[in-house]
């Protein structure tokens, strides 16, 4: 039986102070998520992931993204090993704004994918399709080359340490978000290549989110179809408020 997972990816947003403010007055959150069996974390900037860990230790804490080297003149990067010193040891890996505003391929999220396994990671691999290839019926081309790209190379026993979210990229900070027919339509697609890539046991077991605008009134929909585990929240996971109310509504 899988579990589920609510992770919040907060992008550029929130300040350390607001990040500390935040991790505190979610502790009754994660001990509500436990008690569900449910898993819930958020991924802050590097500079508000101590200060989360912190004070709130039991709530996973990701990074936005990590390098694919170890350490060397990657200006402006952070590596595995700064992570893994701050108790950090979860990524999301290949997010869109990542693939579209800074040029991130799947090649490029495959060198990620495998430095993340290698380093002992959760990584939180995200594939999504644009407006422009959903309008086109390109949805499955794409996702399948973003799974059989960025998971190239990985092990079985290192898929047990992938989480992959579905965000089409139409639907991320829109407001249009994807029906649930489509989110498992294209979820069920991805164990589909899992069982392909890997084996059934993999395709059974991984973690599938969905993610794009993603709200307290809509998580219910997602989370009732068979094949999605969870939601990879951005806007909605600001506001501890609203950061509850997407629990509550995911569990109720
Ligand atoms: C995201 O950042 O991954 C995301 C899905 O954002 P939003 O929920 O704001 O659409």
């Amino acid at each position: 039986m899988r579990k589920k997972l609510l992770l919040g990816n907060w992008k550029m947003n929130l300040t350390i102070a607001e990040a500390t403010a935040f991790a505190r007055a979610s502790i009754p959150l994660v001990e509500k998520a436990k008690a569900a069996n449910v898993l819930i974390g958020i991924a802050p900037t590097y500079l508000s992931l101590a200060t989360v860990k912190q004070h709130n230790p039991q709530l996973i804490v990701s990074a936005q993204n990590i390098h694919f080297e170890t350490s060397g003149a990657f200006t402006g990067e952070i590596s595995t090993s700064m992570l893994k010193e701050l108790g950090v040891d979860w990524t999301l890996i290949g997010h869109s704004e990542r693939r579209s505003y800074f040029g991130e391929t799947n090649l490029i999220c495959n060198k990620k994918m495998i430095k993340a396994s290698q380093d002992g990671f959760t990584s939180v691999y995200c594939v999504g399709e644009s407006s422009d290839d959903y309008d086109h019926g390109r949805t499955k081309g794409v996702i399948r080359d973003q799974l059989l790209i960025g998971l190239a190379g990985l092990s079985s026993e290192q898929m047990q340490k992938v989480v992959i979210a579905y965000e089409p990229v139409w639907s991320i900070g829109t407001g249009k978000n994807a029906s649930k027919e489509h989110a498992q339509d294209i979820a069920n697609y991805i164990r589909e290549r899992l069982e392909e890539m890997f084996n059934p046991l993999i395709a059974e077991a991984t973690l599938v989110l969905y993610g794009g605008s993603v709200k307290p009134n809509n998580i219910k929909d997602y989370l009732t179809q068979p094949d999605v585990d969870g939601a990879l929240v951005g806007g909605a996971s600001l506001k501890v408020s609203s950061f509850e109310e997407l629990l509550t509504n995911m569990i109720g």
